[in-house]
């Protein structure tokens, strides 16, 4: 039984491009996970593999967790007592642990060159067998299990490359727990001797230096994606060679998103095709300039994706769907996370948004749609912004949507659509607008109720058919046959507007023979 310690989870990504969605998930579930046990949230940027590293990665990574409103406690961006938490800023904290894993004989040196062992595959290959990396040859290889200490020594002092590997036992069982998946067993003979350190990059890999830092930084819970599973057996063996074994943390194994169709890893090609964002910010490569779609600017709110992310994977085992993040810290917990992969749902997605969009007041609207209409040219109140947004948001699903469903309300149409132009521009229609124009210039109270309760009246008293003067008025209005009730257009731009559009149609538009 291990006694109850403070939580700390750490987000630990690589910076080796724009962060996946399904990364988004496992910070968003470590953050939930903090918050709910009143832990604390690290991030910590793996970024010990040069080969791989892609400027302005971490970037990309704090300001997408900033737009979903994850919060980080410690790390990358927020110092901590445990700094620094760049991982080829603790370089030098690392061949000291590799060292004493080879002192204690849990590891051993291999001077093996990257040539030679590209050599040693192809003549398995040509043999019909798999070369590993394990028991069965390191001692014919060149290491220090083969090699006089002499010759090792001497090869390090002429400064040729080596690694450190860890020396996988033959034949041991590893028994392991995972909160999500149970009990699992591995067989070791079924795993290779991972390299821990290269003294070319004077680097730690991945495996040491994740280990190293998750006991230095007192990590109590290993939250993170189903892919790590496999180097499960090797952590645990690392904590147990390090003498960690009772203090190692917790783990938990989250499945993975999958294609919308079912098969396989959600990839940024099934976004492609199929038109949605597998990143939550747009990205551009600064090595190619290839572009990737971000939720972001694809028009998604950061609580919709959130909502949307969080139930990818976990369910709250009731019928609830819309999650604020207090919510999701509230309900969430990892015995609720499945062990069966996600489906990605791109319309859900879309549903989630939409959600949303409808249940925000006309200040959060305004708060959103001002920095688009600024963008138009165009410079109003928040109250018509807000207005505006407010009146059409039912309609929208996207915030991208707002400006195509409200433009009418700030622009006077410069075009007619030709549909609406020729069913509605013709016959007693022109000298109908013509008169209804001189009764709406009549109206001081320009107000929804009483322009619509005098112009109900006008058409009665005339026998006009309502179809036909509200089409009539829209197409001078709006220039199409869109949008929310007429007089929620008259009575949002006002009289003096309303005349102008209509004397514009009038003026500019020949009625259809
Ligand atoms: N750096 C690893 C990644 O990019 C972290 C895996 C882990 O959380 O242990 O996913």
């Amino acid at each position: 039984m291990k006694t109850e310690r403070p939580v700390r989870v750490r987000f630990a990504p690589s910076p080796t491009g724009p962060l996946h969605i399904g990364g988004v998930r496992t910070a968003l579930y470590n953050y939930l996970f903090a918050r709910q046990h009143g832990g604390t949230m690290i991030l910590r940027i793996e970024d010990t593999d040069s080969q791989r590293f892609v400027p302005g990665a971490e970037e990309y990574i704090l300001e997408s967790l900033a737009w979903c409103g994850i919060e980080i406690d410690e790390g990358v961006g927020a110092g901590g007592p445990h700094a620094p938490y760049r991982q080829s800023e603790r370089r030098e904290i690392y061949l000291q642990y590799a060292r004493q894993l080879v002192d204690a004989g849990w590891a051993y040196y291999a001077f093996d060159t990257a040539e030679e062992l590209d050599a040693l595959r192809k003549e398995y290959e040509q043999r019909g067998e798999t070369f590993a990396y394990n028991y069965s040859v390191r001692e014919k290889l060149p290491t220090s299990l083969s090699l006089p200490r002499e010759e090792v020594e001497a090869r390090m002092a002429r400064g040729d490359q080596w690694v450190v590997r860890f020396k996988m036992p033959e034949n041991e069982v590893v028994e392991m727990d995972d909160l999500i998946r149970g009990h699992v067993s591995v067989n070791t003979s079924t795993l290779d001797d991972k390299v821990l350190y290269k003294s070319a990059d004077a680097l730690p890999t991945y495996h040491l230096a994740n280990i190293v830092d998750d006991r230095l930084m007192e990590v109590s819970h290993v939250i993170r994606g189903e892919e790590w599973l496999p180097s499960l057996p090797l952590h645990y063996l690392l904590y147990r060679a390090f003498g960690w074994s009772d203090v190692q943390p917790e783990f938990a194994h989250l499945p993975l998103l999958l294609k919308p169709t079912g098969g396989g890893k959600l990839s940024k090609r099934d976004g492609d095709k199929m038109g949605f964002p597998v990143f939550p910010l747009f990205w551009k490569s600064p090595a190619t300039g290839e572009t990737a779609h971000g939720y972001r600017e694809d028009g998604y709110l950061p609580q919709a994706f959130v909502n949307m992310l969080a139930l990818l994977g976990w369910n709250p085992g009731t019928e609830q769907e819309i999650f604020s993040m207090e919510e999701l810290i509230g309900a969430f917990s990892l015995e609720r996370v499945s062990k069966s992969g996600a489906r990605f749902q791109p319309e859900k997605a879309k549903w989630f948004n939409a959600q949303y969009m409808h249940r925000m007041s006309d200040s959060e609207l305004a708060a959103i749609y001002q920095p688009v209409l600024r963008e138009h040219g165009i410079e109003v109140s928040d109250e018509l912004a807000g207005r505006a947004a407010g009146i059409m948001k039912e309609r929208a699903t996207l915030t991208t949507d707002l400006w195509g469903l409200t433009s009418f309300f700030f622009v006077a149409p410069t075009e007619y659509e030709e549909k609406q132009t020729k069913k509605y521009w013709k016959g007693d229609n022109p000298a109908m607008l013509s008169a209804l124009r001189e009764v709406l210039a009549g109206i001081d109270d320009f107000s929804l109720e009483n322009t619509e309760r005098i112009v109900h009246a006008w058409i009665q008293e005339r026998g006009y058919s309502m179809g036909q003067v509200m089409n009539t008025l829209r197409l001078a209005l709006v220039g199409a046959g869109k949008g929310p009730g007429m007089y929620d257009i008259t009575a949002f731009i006002g009289r003096e507007e309303t005349l102008r559009r209509i004397d514009a149609l009038l003026r500019n538009v020949k009625p259809i023979e």
